[in-house]
């Protein structure tokens, strides 16, 4: 830091804040996670000077032979993490992966089906307020009365609007996705079957959660979740397929500029991390913490929407309390645990307000806590979820303990 110091001391003291403010408190945004000092670096790099307009081999602008290296091994990685021909890791950003996607197999007016944002899919997957929603006819779809996908109720709404494509994937679903079944749905109305698997990334890389590679026509990532790579996005298919729509024309000139090429070695270094064992592990204890946060939070009367998680999140239902998830997430800052709130399906409440909260252990996970420290999350949480106000100073008094046996490195 010493360098924004001197030129810069505004924003070095709000990035020395911030990372206290990421020291002091336990982090259970679902999305986040905790780079490793190799990834940060590659971010901060020279390579943020570089222009590289193309793809590796074929640039508009000269001097790109060392950052083909780059982007070769980040596709390379990629390919390998995840058993697929093609790869590309310009997006910018998830929503930017999703964009290309579809502005390169649909054309407006076409309709899509995605999850229902109010039921745990994405703003992307059909939003009214997104460019998803504004350009295609959107026909969402949910889950059912006890929080799962209704697959039936899927495959009756694909047969009766017939959709162009049909997107699989979530933001705050607790529960294993069958991408089997979502492919049977595509072929019976003949849609193509798009997955955004960027909250499970990490599980899918490490054979946590099943992969969708040989179902979907096409995949969409984030590199940012329980990936543990730099924030950024990623499309993956068949060479087939990449070559029937175009997915590389669609990124460049299609919707960017430039490639972030400090960025994209950033997801290089990620994909190397990822390929080691100790990913596995460190994904395994993913999904132990999210059972023991889950299970803590359950077993002191808190209630979970579908009963439960199968991988990295759960969303926790506040309507038998008769509370909001704005208050809740309120309350939780004050006692230095860091959440969103979060609408829960068919919540009363509109989402800026909700009735539930999105939990997810990739971050703290990241930070070293197992699973009897997520069960003092549980026990923080669910005293202020019940006592309020009142239980701030207890639940406090976890989260330092949990703090002070984890620091974090500061890496700057
Ligand atoms: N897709 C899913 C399923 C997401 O949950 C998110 C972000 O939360 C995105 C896409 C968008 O990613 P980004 O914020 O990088 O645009």
């Amino acid at each position: 830091l010493e360098d924004i110091q001197k030129t810069d001391p505004e924003i070095a003291g709000a990035i020395t804040d911030e990372f206290n403010r990421q020291n002091s408190h336990i982090e259970l945004i679902a999305s986040e996670n905790w780079v490793s000092p190799a990834v940060m670096s590659a971010m901060g790099s020279i390579l943020t000077n570089k222009y590289a307009e193309g793809y590796p081999g074929r640039r508009y602008y000269g001097g790109c032979e060392c950052v083909d290296v780059v982007e070769n091994l980040a596709r390379d990685r990629a390919k390998e993490l995840f058993g697929c021909e093609y790869v590309n890791v310009q997006p910018h950003s998830g929503a930017q992966a999703n964009m290309a996607v579809q502005f390169a197999i649909l054309k407006p007016g076409d309709t899509i089906m995605g999850m229902n944002l109010d039921h745990g899919g994405h703003l992307t997957h059909g939003s009214p307020v997104n460019f998803s929603g504004t350009y295609f006819k959107v026909v969402p779809y949910g889950v059912n009365d006890q929080g799962f996908i209704d697959y039936d109720e899927v495959m009756r709404l694909a047969m009766e609007c017939r959709p162009k494509m049909i997107i699989a994937g979530a933001s705050a679903y607790a529960r294993t996705i069958d991408f089997k079944k979502f492919r049977e749905i595509a072929d019976a109305c003949g849609a193509v079957l798009m997955v955004d698997m960027a909250h499970i990334a990490g599980l899918v890389a490490a054979g946590l959660h099943p992969s969708p590679i040989p179902y979907a026509d096409v995949v969409t990532t984030t590199t940012h979740k329980t990936l543990r790579g730099p924030r950024g996005g990623m499309i993956l298919c068949s060479q087939e397929v990449a070559d029937k729509y175009n997915f590389n024309k669609a990124i460049f000139p299609g919707i960017q500029g430039g490639p972030l090429m400090h960025v994209i070695a950033g997801k290089a270094v990620c994909f190397k991390e990822a390929l080691q064992p100790e990913f596995k592990e460190y994904q395994k204890q993913i999904v132990k913490n999210a059972q023991a946060l889950c299970n803590g939070l359950m077993n002191r009367g808190v209630k979970i929407v579908s009963g439960g998680t199968d991988n990295h999140l759960m969303l926790v239902d506040l309507t038998n309390f008769g509370l909001t998830g704005k208050a809740i997430e309120k309350l939780l800052d004050s006692a230095n645990i860091t959440a969103n709130k979060n609408t829960i399906p068919n919540d009363p409440q509109k989402p800026f307000v909700t009735s539930g909260i999105r939990l997810g252990t990739p971050a703290a996970t990241s930070r070293g806590l197992k699973e009897d420290d997520f069960d003092q999350v549980a026990e923080a949480i669910a005293m202020l979820i019940k006592e309020g106000e009142p239980a701030v100073e207890k639940a406090k008094a976890i989260v330092k303990t949990l703090t002070d046996k984890y620091p974090l490195d500061p890496m700057h």
